[in-house]
């Protein structure tokens, strides 16, 4: 484990468990105990490594200082580097990024990624806040992060409400901030960048690529096929939009979409890209899209449909609403969307969960490549990766799905055990300092 310099609070083993990151121990002890986890490293990968708090100034375009509180999370790197998105949210607060820290390093390993797991963010609503405000919190969070983040230490990536413009800017910082002969070599110190700004092509859609290409597997698997059948989503943004758009060119029919802002249904049918153009010109959100109904926020995930793909935040399927549910299958594109409780219900009522570390794997698989084209020095074409996020993702699935068949678990201790026993063999091959 590295012991980062600047800013660190040293993890306790009294972690607060509660929301998510109760979730996540929940699920982690729960295929631990079928694995039969050695207790040593059942202990390392019960807490985080490394967990940063800064705290720091920006100019406002009135001129007045605002205070800001940014956090980075690095839950494990026995692996490889930490690896993980950083999120604006104002649900961002030290439990949330331990607990979605903890999902990327199950997620980095059941992908056999060379990387370990982090999360941090901001505690923002960047809805507040203009362009050039975002640029100086973002370019002043990335100087507060120094050392703590790089190329071969902890890589960063968007998710909710941050985008391959963050990405940029924070590139753009932290090589500005290293010795000259260093700078151009660490662009790849964050993943999600602008094609321009040494991106990969087709980064963008990859989380929702992967999603769709898990329940199209799950599909096939089950002997069916996508045409024709419902799905709701939760989330239109990054995820929520490309999921829709792959699952609509095979003949799938969106039916409901909730946004921050609200629910709209229609059971004939919403075309992907009208809506997503109508939001270009809607400041963003799905409301009053024409020839949709509102939906009570309480009731959208109780709509008819067949698939259900929760794309937005966690703890949105719970016991409050996991019995009412219609769809047979939940497809995870959001990190840690079903808690434990409502995952039980589901389970009991023969409903299929293809798991988050799964199903929305594909966003950091596509960063691996991105890293991997920065490092090499080269610029890959959109279908070459295209075809190795197939591979990928159906080498992943295929592993998860077969898992819990041989061992008579559902698809989330699957994938979990599988995960923990690849970081478990690094572990027990390289035995502990000193
Ligand atoms: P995004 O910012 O592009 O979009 C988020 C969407 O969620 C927006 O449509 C927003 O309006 C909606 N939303 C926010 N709060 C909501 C609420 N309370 N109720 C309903 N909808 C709400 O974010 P994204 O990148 O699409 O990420 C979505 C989820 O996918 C997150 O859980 C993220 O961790 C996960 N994820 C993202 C990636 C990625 O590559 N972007 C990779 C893996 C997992």
């Amino acid at each position: 484990m590295t012991i980062a310099t600047a800013n660190i609070k040293k993890a306790t083993k009294k972690v607060p468990v509660r929301g998510m990151m109760d979730n996540v121990m929940e699920q982690f002890n729960s295929a631990a105990d079928h694995i039969n986890l050695h207790p040593n490293i059942r202990k390392i990968l019960s807490i985080t490594n490394n967990e940063i708090l800064v705290n720091f100034p920006v100019k406002m375009d009135n001129g007045d200082v605002e205070i800001f509180t940014g956090y980075r999370v690095q839950h494990n790197n026995a692996l490889g580097p930490y690896k993980g998105g950083l999120r604006y949210h104002p649900t961002v607060d030290i439990d949330a990024a331990r607990a979605l820290a903890m999902w990327m390093t199950w997620k980095t390993s059941l992908a056999g990624l060379p990387y370990g797991g982090g999360k941090g963010g901001i505690k923002i609503d960047p809805s507040k806040y203009s362009q050039s405000e975002l640029e100086r919190i973002t370019r002043r969070f990335t100087f507060a992060l120094a050392d703590n983040i790089g190329p071969e230490h902890d890589i960063p990536a968007p998710d909710v409400n941050t985008s391959s413009q963050t990405m940029a800017w924070i590139a753009d910082t932290y090589m500005s901030t290293r010795p000259p002969a260093e700078r151009t070599a660490n662009q790849h110190v964050v993943t999600g960048k602008p094609d321009g700004s040494g991106g990969l092509e087709g980064r963008d859609r990859a989380t929702g690529y992967g999603v769709y290409l898990s329940i199209k597997f799950w599909a096939e698997k089950n002997e069916t096929n996508l045409k024709g059948k419902t799905f709701i989503v939760q989330g239109f943004g990054n995820v929520g939009y490309w999921v829709s758009h792959f699952l609509e060119r095979d003949g799938a029919i969106l039916v409901g979409v909730q946004d921050a802002f609200g629910s709209v249904e229609n059971q004939k049918g919403i075309k992907v890209e009208d809506l997503f153009n109508y939001t270009r010109i809607n400041d963003g959100s799905i409301v009053d899209f024409p020839d949709t109904k509102a939906v009570d926020k309480n009731k959208f995930f109780t709509l008819d449909c067949d698939i259900c793909i929760p794309a937005a935040l966690g703890n949105q399927i719970t016991k409050e609403n996991a019995s009412k549910i219609k769809a047979k299958l939940i497809a995870e594109g959001a990190n840690g969307p079903t808690n434990v409780e409502g995952e039980k219900i589901l389970l009991e009522r023969g409903v299929s969960i293809i798991p988050d570390i799964l199903c929305n794997s594909g966003g950091v698989v596509g960063s691996y490549f991105e890293w991997l084209q920065n490092r090499n020095g080269e610029i890959w074409q959109l279908d070459e990766v295209m075809a190795k996020l197939d591979k990928k993702m159906k080498e992943s699935f295929n592993k998860v799905f077969d898992y819990s068949k041989n061992e008579g678990v559902d698809m989330r201790t699957a994938a979990f055990c599988i995960a923990i026993q690849r970081i478990e063999k690094a572990y027990i091959q390289r035995g502990i300092f000193p």
